[in-house]
């Protein structure tokens, strides 16, 4: 017995429920020599996972949290929402001794109990995010002690929240936003007011309905006329005891969307609206006794963008949700697929599983890789954020350090997000077309997946708008490397990486080291940093400014940039993740197949950049690409079951019928399809669809 081996075994997993014994699914199972469990244990850390299936369980056992298997009238999915969210309070799921812990453990906790919550309904994870974690997040970054008050009451439920910054005619450029605070000293209140239409709050979360209070972003004007650019009010909506609007207050809900339908986004317009002086959240600029407006920075695009810092936080919150909703997709794609029979060899012998068949499993696993890799980058992004929060905390000027720390984490998350949340918008669709017909039965799940994951490749920074963030940052990166958390430290060696050919790395490295990959997405990051650059430097030899210059080195340069960065930091962080003590040998060779699959994948996408920067001539490294993923994604077959297991929540939060645990396929569709309702019934329009008898004309 190894050291690893005894490592697992000190774990008591009995808190993870078994799976079920037998069924179809048990010879693929079989095929692995390792403990599903123990796999999960390496993804995700035993307190959190704890978390997770107490959350899990409580929400099982609670008869308001029983699902129904129809679509609901979206009030009534915005009415049981809003019951669930109040009852989560009843729940104690957030006992008093979280408060009591360090930040980062105060944020694993919260972060846990968010994720098993969007595992079970988005709807709901969603609202209470707005109505209590990204509240009260955005009001530690930028209010100060008189607005404690509003962080408790949002804990209890005293009050419902929402973050209202978007306009209807403005989302992405927030600097564009028009809603106005202006002082009057003679009152000392804010007035707030919506000039017209187009500046009227638009898309906010919890507003249509529910809201009692909105963090509201509006332009500070003092009484000389000067704008001090845009701050966050407190600004009261509804009287929380009748949910009756202020008067000057016109609120309403922008009505049914695609998906997340249990939320009442909203839009409001304040008509010259009064709030006191104490509402304006305060920690970067106030006005004094004589209305005098007085700032920590002195540039207001400084203020902006330190305010907008604390929504890093939600960001991360979607990465942790996408990764779930990826594994979930392929998930559902490889049970089912190994349960599922077409065709076979002989003409006239038995089907044959299709996850056997080499195009199924190139289309599916390279999914089911990214969920595990993507799940262990993000865990690592998490801490690095995390312990730079914490490191801002300690310093008396904390919220200017935290705007210098995370620059480089900023970057990150800019292409993180757009990376993983298009990755696990592209996996359900493959996963729905995977199961084939089967796969389009709303209780698949499958639709509701895509439908709820859906925006979040356009909230909290639309993914194209945010990526250019983090391609900015990497632009500067090529003439002053500064990069503390250490995700671009070969820029320092350039010179010597853009010498780098695939003949140098195969002659150091053969396709299935570690090393191989890294070094070749080394060379790209730095092929396309500086072919960014150039371009950018040639638009303004041109003429044109910066804005035009940025802009016209995005299609081909800026944009596939933004999918290599993440890529690489998701590559090592993993690779990190492999060398650490508790991984099993067993479980190692597992993951190092993971790692390769993810790695080829994601590579072979970029394989015109490496054609055209002269990193490859011939067909030897496009081949060689090709035909390791090929490799290992057959060598993935006899593991992939267990390693959908270790990813997946159980069959309450997938709630698939097509991917549940038991592999039961056929019975649980049969029970689907007979017991859904009025399933065997005769319709009561039935005489609406009997072709009615022609009367005969006499004539
Ligand atoms: C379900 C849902 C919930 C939401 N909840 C909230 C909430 O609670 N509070 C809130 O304030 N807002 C909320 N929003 C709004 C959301 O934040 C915005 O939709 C988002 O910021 C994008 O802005 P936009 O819709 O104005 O898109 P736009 O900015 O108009 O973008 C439209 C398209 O233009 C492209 N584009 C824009 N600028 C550029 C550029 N410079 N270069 C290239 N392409 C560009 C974008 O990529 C995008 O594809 C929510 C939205 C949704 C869908």
């Amino acid at each position: 017995m190894n050291r690893f081996r005894r490592m697992a075994q000190t774990v008591n997993k009995s808190f993870i429920p078994d799976l079920p014994k037998g069924g179809p699914l048990a010879e693929y199972r079989k095929r692995a020599n390792f403990d599903w469990k123990d796999l999960k244990l390496i993804f995700e850390e035993e307190q959190t996972l704890k978390t997770k299936y107490r959350v899990w369980k409580l929400l099982e056992e609670d008869p308001l949290f029983t699902r129904s298997n129809t679509n609901l009238p979206t009030n009534e999915s915005k009415r049981i929402a809003a019951m669930q969210m109040n009852h989560m309070a009843n729940l104690n799921i957030v006992p008093d001794e979280v408060y009591n812990e360090s930040i980062t453990q105060r944020h694993k906790y919260l972060c846990a109990v968010n994720e098993a919550l969007h595992a079970y309904s988005p709807s709901l994870s969603v609202k209470i995010a707005l109505g209590v974690g990204l509240f009260n997040n955005a009001l530690i970054a930028m209010g100060t002690e008189r607005h404690q008050k509003y962080y408790k009451a949002a804990w209890n439920r005293e009050i419902v929240t929402c973050l209202a910054i978007t306009e209807v005619s403005h989302g992405s450029n927030t600097k564009r936003i028009r809603t106005t605070a202006n002082y009057d000293p003679k009152t000392k209140e804010y007035i707030i007011h919506t000039p017209d239409f187009e500046a009227a709050k638009a898309w906010v979360g919890n507003l249509g309905k529910t809201a009692t209070i909105a963090l509201t972003f509006a332009n500070l004007y003092t009484p000389d006329g000067e704008s001090h650019g845009l701050h966050g009010f407190i600004v009261p909506i509804r009287d929380p005891k009748t949910l009756i609007a202020y008067p000057g207050v016109l609120v309403g809900d922008i009505g049914e969307k695609i998906g997340l339908n249990g939320i009442d986004n909203g839009f409001v317009m304040f008509n010259n609206y009064r709030i006191p002086h104490e509402n304006l959240l305060n920690r970067t600029g106030d006005i004094n006794e004589e209305g005098v407006y007085e700032s920590v920075f002195s540039e207001p695009g400084k203020v902006l963008g330190a305010a907008l810092e604390s929504f890093s936080a939600g960001r991360i919150g979607i990465m942790q949700e996408s990764v779930n909703t990826l594994a979930k997709a392929a998930v559902i794609a490889v049970r089912y697929s190994a349960v599922r029979k077409q065709f076979g060899p002989e003409r006239d012998g038995e089907d044959i599983p299709i996850i056997e068949y080499q195009l199924h499993q190139w289309r599916i696993f390279p999914y089911l890789a990214a969920a595990c890799v993507l799940r262990v980058s993000t865990f690592s992004l998490f801490e690095s954020y995390m312990s730079a929060i914490e490191r801002s905390q300690k310093d008396s000027n904390g919220f200017e350090l935290l705007t210098q720390l995370v620059s480089e984490l900023h970057a990150l998350i800019s292409s993180s997000k757009p990376h993983i949340t298009w990755t696990a918008r592209d996996a359900i669709q493959e996963a729905r077309e995977a199961c084939g017909g089967h796969g389009y039965l709303k209780a698949s799940r499958l639709g509701d997946l895509r439908n709820d994951h859906d925006p979040s490749c356009t909230y909290e920074g639309d993914n194209n708008v945010l990526g250019q963030q983090a391609s900015n940052w990497l632009v500067r990166q090529w003439e002053n490397v500064e990069s503390p958390v250490g995700t671009v430290d070969f820029l320092n060696r350039k010179d010597q990486m853009m010498k780098r050919t695939f003949n140098c790395v195969s002659k150091r490295w053969s396709f299935d080291h570690f090393e191989f990959a890294l070094e070749c997405y080394e060379w790209l990051l730095c092929h396309l940093i500086q072919k960014t650059t150039k371009l950018i430097g040639e638009e303004k030899s041109r003429g044109r400014n910066t804005f035009e210059a940025r802009n016209n080195a995005q299609v081909y340069a800026a944009r596939d940039l933004i999918r290599a960065y993440p890529e690489y930091y998701a590559l090592r962080t993993f690779k990190e993740r492999c060398s650490k003590p508790d991984v099993s040998k067993e479980i190692g060779v597992t993951l190092h197949t993971t790692y390769l699959i993810y790695a080829y994948w994601s590579l072979e996408k970029h394989m015109t950049s490496f054609y055209q920067g002269g990193f490859a001539t011939g067909s030897a490294f496009a081949d060689g690409v090709r035909k390791s993923l090929l490799e290992y994604c057959s060598q993935f077959k006899n593991v992939s079951v267990t390693v959908a297991d270790a990813l997946a929540p159980p069959d309450f939060a997938l709630d698939s019928v097509i991917g549940k645990a038991d592999g039961l396929l056929y019975e649980n569709l049969q029970n689907e399809f007979m017991t859904n309702e009025g399933a065997l019934e005769r319709p009561r329009w039935w005489k609406d669809a009997v072709v009615k008898q022609q009367i005969k004309s006499k004539l």
